[in-house]
């Protein structure tokens, strides 16, 4: 059976075995793609990540596809059908660890690009693709430095298209448009440590929180807006106490907000210390802001992706802002115009993640699509 450039591009790129922060080559597989079109590639490594970006042609507007390289880990292989890392095409899926978050993206990408480039040799602007291998880490050496290299030099991206796997039931039926903010609360509740028979030589720091925790999840914290749900607040983790015949001395409670733009980070930590005030705890608390909620209203980008996956697919596609957070909350800072568009997301980190074959080819048409509305 022949195979699809995408395919063919996204198989090699699933051999190799990219697991955080390594990225196995996959970016150097890319650059000799886009070098024979005129693209410029920069290695900007930090850390253990490797970086790529790649730029063909110095004017604006600069349209930038962006995504990882770098996959999540396997889990346990018997898990698996497949072997992760020994592509298979079955029944009309593509199978194989990054199949849909995200090689088919970045095979997509330069398929398209490739096409586009050899229909509009003199297209206007600039086509830049932007390329981590830590966007499943920490996300420290990424996408947040590469951009901050451009700001420094001040190269702006105008339009950034990121290939997350952001649809849901059929290639392009959703894109992304923004994400919440997610805001992390580390919170030690302090007491007396004493022997349980004891109690009131003790203070137990669990029986003193307990109400406060009850006040924080059932807070309203606001009703979403347009594009946005309404802010959640989660405990995710609590610990106090060694058991048998001890009181505790300490408890500690970790807790995530993910958050729309009627709240700011700031508003929401405001909020949490009133509630624990208002319960006169003595308490330390320390907050990690892991990314602010972004928002690109309807413009030029999402015109030209919407335009594009109806010429391509005749869908029409909705706007949504909900999931995790992604690279996007560190380029859409910048002014950019920031889009998700990828494949169907039913089977990321799973074992036997899988995307449909000839999805990947539907995605790269549209790709190119994108690049004819917006630079051809
Ligand atoms: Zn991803």
């Amino acid at each position: 059976m022949t195979l699809s450039p995408t395919l063919e591009l996204a198989m090699d790129l699933i051999r190799r075995k990219s697991v955080t922060p390594d990225d196995a080559g996959c970016q150097e597989l890319m650059m000799s793609r886009l070098a024979p079109l005129g693209f410029a590639g920069e290695n900007l490594r930090f850390g253990e990540t490797d970086n790529l970006w790649a730029r063909k042609g110095s004017d604006g507007p600069l349209l930038a596809f962006a995504g990882h390289t770098d996959v999540v880990p396997t889990g346990p292989e018997k898990n698996w059908a497949y072997a992760p890392f020994d592509p298979v095409i079955k029944d009309g899926y593509l199978y194989g660890r990054g199949a849909a978050d995200m090689k088919g993206s970045l095979a997509a990408f330069i398929t398209a690009c490739e096409r586009f480039v050899g229909k509009y040799p003199q297209h206007r602007g600039s086509i830049a693709l932007l390329i981590t291998s830590d966007e499943e880490g920490p996300a420290r050496d990424g996408t947040v430095k590469v951009v901050d290299t451009l700001e420094k030099r001040n190269e702006k991206i105008d339009w950034c298209l990121i290939g997350e796997p952001s649809s849901t039931n059929q290639v392009g039926d959703i894109i992304k448009n923004g994400r919440r903010g997610s805001l992390h609360g580390y919170l030690t509740v302090h007491g007396v440590q004493g022997h349980v028979a004891y109690p009131h030589m003790a203070e137990n720091p669990v029986h003193l929180a307990a109400p406060a925790l009850d006040a924080l999840a059932n807070e309203f914290w606001d009703s979403g807006n347009d594009f946005f749900p309404p802010t959640t607040f989660q405990i995710t983790k609590i610990e106090a106490g060694t058991g048998s015949n001890v009181i505790p001395g300490e408890l500690l409670v970790h807790f995530n907000f993910r958050y729309c733009t009627e709240n700011t980070a700031e508003s929401l930590e405001e909020r949490v210390v009133a509630i624990l005030d208002r319960h006169k705890l003595n308490y330390d608390l320390q907050w990690h802001l892991s990314g602010r909620p972004f928002l690109t209203d309807r413009g030029a980008l999402v015109t030209a992706a919407q335009s594009a996956i109806r010429q391509v697919t005749g869908r029409e596609t909705e706007l949504s802002t909900s999931g995790g957070t992604s690279d996007g909350r560190f380029i859409a800072p910048t002014g950019a115009q920031v889009v998700e568009l990828g494949p169907l997301n039913a089977t990321i980190h799973k074992a036997d993640e899988c995307v449909k074959a000839e999805d990947l080819d539907t995605l790269s048409e549209i790709y190119e699509q994108v690049l004819v509305e917006l630079l051809g």
